[in-house]
């Protein structure tokens, strides 16, 4: 899995103009101390750039950070506990809620009452 989202997220590096080398030092450093600067200029790169990329970039990130922080968590369902399905997480490798879930998540969402607290807070 962490090959896998390293990958997607150069692919979206290279549909830009961050400098490669910045990449490459993101993923050899501890990722918890390296979050903030890089969050930082996440949202620099928003301000000018695709925003629809630089979210996809954020989440990758995101789930990056959280498959180190939390190796025995990361594909289990935040709402559920359940493993999300591998060929769900293959598709859609940000995903924090099983397949039920992220529809209850989308059916509570249309009515107005996001529950989306843990991935859009910053
Ligand atoms: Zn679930």
């Amino acid at each position: 899995m962490r090959t896998l989202l390293l990958q997607r997220r150069t692919e979206l590096l290279k549909g830009g103009d961050v400098p490669v080398e910045f990449e490459q030092q993101e993923v050899v450093t501890r990722p918890d101390e390296d979050a903030a600067p890089l969050v930082e200029m996440t949202q620099v790169i928003a301000s000018n750039r695709n925003r629809a990329r630089t979210e996809a970039l954020a989440a990758i990130e995101d789930a990056l950070r959280r498959m180190v922080d939390d190796p025995e968590e990361f594909g289990l369902c935040e709402a559920c506990d359940e493993p999300i399905a591998q060929r769900r997480l293959v598709l859609v490798p940000t995903a924090t809620l099983c397949a039920t879930c992220q529809r209850e998540d989308e059916a509570n969402s249309s009515r107005g009452r996001s529950r989306r607290h843990l991935t859009d807070y910053r």
